[in-house]
């Protein structure tokens, strides 16, 4: 046992998705040298036992008037989540961690093995998208059989939408609190491995998908970011 806690108590194995490791690593479909290939693999295991995931989300009212998205906790201007959040009347807020455990682990290999390091970068951003697909997911579904269709999640920092409104997530999700994360005067999340998004909830169907607007096939979709 301990495995991400048996894949936080599903009795299953955590989900890995060894295409999105790679991708973070920058591969392009060129043969992996078996090196390599075994050191996801360690980086895996050891990030199994080192994760303690965890996740808050509080539900806010929206409103949109002049381009000025209010979404109770923050007023902010930003034309591409705006895009996103067209039709919605509610938003959730969304913040998510893998824990400290995980950045001993990353400085520790900083020091002793810089390749394995890089590694394990990537293979713990993945397994952070991974976790927020699966909390995502489930938002998504416990919304829908209440008639809320929800958007794709999107995070400040990203397009247009300010990073400084991690200040206020931060204070409205009460992260530090919560889940034990804080923000560093540069708006840095530490632990390093946490992220934080607002997702749009809308009483019109759009059925998104849950990895956002890049993965998803719709691509005349007119919300797409
Ligand atoms: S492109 Fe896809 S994910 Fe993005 S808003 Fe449209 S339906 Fe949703």
């Amino acid at each position: 046992m301990d495995r991400m806690k048996r894949w936080l108590d599903t009795g299953k194995d955590f989900p890995w998705n060894e295409k999105e490791i790679l991708r973070y690593l920058g591969h392009r479909g060129q043969e992996i040298p078996e090196n390599v290939d075994e050191l996801i693999e360690d980086c895996m295991r050891e990030l199994e036992q080192a994760a303690a995931a965890r996740s808050v989300w509080r539900e806010y009212p929206l409103k949109i008037q002049d381009h000025v998205l209010d979404m109770t906790f923050v007023q902010t201007r930003s034309s591409n989540l705006e895009r996103n959040l067209r039709d919605c009347q509610r938003i959730l807020v969304f913040g998510a961690t893998l824990g400290s455990r995980v950045d001993v682990l990353l400085h520790r290999y900083g020091l002793l093995q810089m390749s394995k390091a890089v590694i394990l970068q990537a293979a713990a951003a993945a397994m952070l998208e991974t976790y927020c697909d699966w909390k995502n997911e489930a938002l998504r579904q416990e919304y829908q059989e209440k008639g809320w269709y929800m958007r794709p999640r999107f995070s400040p920092g990203y397009g247009d939408f300010p990073l400084e409104c991690q200040r206020q997530i931060q204070a409205a999700l009460e992260l530090g609190k919560r889940i034990g994360v804080t923000l560093t005067d540069s708006l840095l999340m530490a632990p390093s491995k946490s992220v934080t998004a607002v997702m749009g909830l809308s009483r019109k169907p759009r059925m998104c998908s849950i990895q956002g607007c890049e993965a998803c096939g719709k691509k005349d979709c007119a919300y797409r970011r």
